[in-house]
């Protein structure tokens, strides 16, 4: 059922919406890309159907995510809601508008045949993880963990949470069914298939649905697929109190998580400290799944690894990166240097304000351009217009970069 329609015209609190294109649907909303009329950026515009449930999912929704920004713990991290209101009957939520899924983003780096770096496995981790510890440090567990569940925010150049359906409080006893299938813990196996009269799932639900969508990242391929590959209960090496060597689980994961062909000695030991992470989530026992804050501590973070031409390109970000745009030759010559500085910072204001422009002196950004804008749409059709121009008898080639290694300085 399409509710909206484009070029329809909905009234917000603040302002009058303008509808464009429908980018997703779920069980119980639509989200349109919307503008404001008096705005340049675009949002995303969720509209719920009028079911009494879906209504009371809507406010749940906002409620929480109202009280997560209000205590702050989870920052940059959190979709950001602009507007909650009411139209011909329906919710409405007004959000920041976001890019692919995480699930979207697999299918696309599959696509090409490829894989994720571990410069993007590295970010990816560490962007959930910050997400649910500060979601953890509230009380709350999201419950539903999956790559269709995390969604890239070019905004903010970092992964999201969202769809906090099926969200509790650690608190609240009275919880209806929790996680996916294929990303359940056994307990939320035990507790959906059961319903005793209290439940013992609480955050480490959720660090077991990480160790599920990292190794989902890695290889590609679901860790535990169908329903059955999950027992309700501990298996039976740990029920016997077993190390977790012996844990049915821990050996899927090292049965399924293989160096690729391809790693030299570096890349390996980039891979055993990526599945020494994973294995810290996937425990029978919840007690012993790293937390998601201590998780953080974990060495894998400590890597210094660089994006590659092809990271940069897969994920939108507000910073232009333009390549073969200028040379050393040009970058040592002051005065030539300062009016092509010029004559290319007039180019790229064409698409919006500028909000930093920086051309590095030396390696390894020495050749290249980094153009913060204040917009993703002005950075994306920056990104398009100028890949493949000719300037100063340079064919310039585009790319996004990410605000994290813009803040650190560090140039690629
Ligand atoms: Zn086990």
């Amino acid at each position: 059922m399409v509710m909206l329609k484009h070029g329809d015209r909905v009234p917000g609190r603040g302002s009058m919406l303008r509808v464009g294109t429908l980018v997703g649907q779920g069980r119980c909303c639509e989200v349109y890309r919307v503008k404001q009329d008096d705005v340049k950026e675009e949002f995303a515009l969720k509209i719920y159907k009028k079911e009494s449930n879906y209504a009371a999912a809507c406010r749940r929704e906002t409620s929480l995510l109202e009280m997560l920004k209000a205590r702050g713990n989870i920052g940059g991290h959190l979709v950001e809601t602009l507007d909650q209101f009411q139209y011909k009957g329906h919710e409405m939520i007004l959000q920041e508008l976001l890019d692919c899924t995480l699930r979207e983003l697999m299918l696309k780096v599959q696509a090409l045949d490829s894989t994720f770096s571990f410069f993007l496995l590295q970010k990816f981790t560490q962007d959930i993880l910050v997400s649910l510890s500060g979601l953890h440090l509230d009380g709350f567990i999201h419950a539903d963990l999956k790559p269709a569940n995390i969604q890239w925010s070019p905004k903010d150049s970092c992964l999201k949470l969202i769809d906090f359906g099926l969200s509790f409080h650690k608190a609240d006893q009275n919880i209806g069914t929790v996680q996916s299938p294929a990303y359940q813990s056994p307990e939320s196996k035990f507790w959906n298939e059961v319903h005793p009269e209290t439940t013992n799932c609480n955050t480490a639900i959720d660090m077991w649905g990480m160790g599920c969508v990292m190794a989902e990242m890695y290889s590609s391929e679901k860790l535990f697929p169908h329903s059955a590959a999950i027992s309700s209960n501990k298996c039976d090496a740990c029920q016997a109190g077993g190390s977790q060597a012996l844990c049915m689980y821990s050996k899927k994961v090292q049965e399924d998580l293989l160096p690729r062909a391809t790693f030299d000695n570096t890349t390996r030991s980039h891979f055993l400290q990526y599945k020494d992470l994973l294995l810290k989530f996937i425990h029978c026992d919840a007690e012993k799944r790293t937390e998601a804050h201590s998780a953080l501590n974990h060495p894998f973070f400590s890597l210094k690894l660089e994006p590659s031409f092809h990271d940069l390109i897969l994920l939108p970000t507000c910073i232009l990166r333009l390549l073969n745009a200028v040379d050393e030759k040009d970058v040592q010559l002051a005065d030539e240097f300062l009016d092509l500085s010029a004559d290319i910072r007039q180019e790229c204001s064409r698409f919006g304000p500028i909000h930093q422009f920086i051309i590095p002196d030396r390696h390894p950004g020495l050749g290249k351009v980094y153009i913060h804008y204040k917009l993703a749409k002005q950075c994306a059709q920056a990104f398009q217009s100028l890949n493949g121009r000719t300037f100063n008898g340079h064919t310039i080639i585009t790319t996004y970069y990410p605000h994290h290694l813009m803040e650190m300085g560090q140039f690629y």
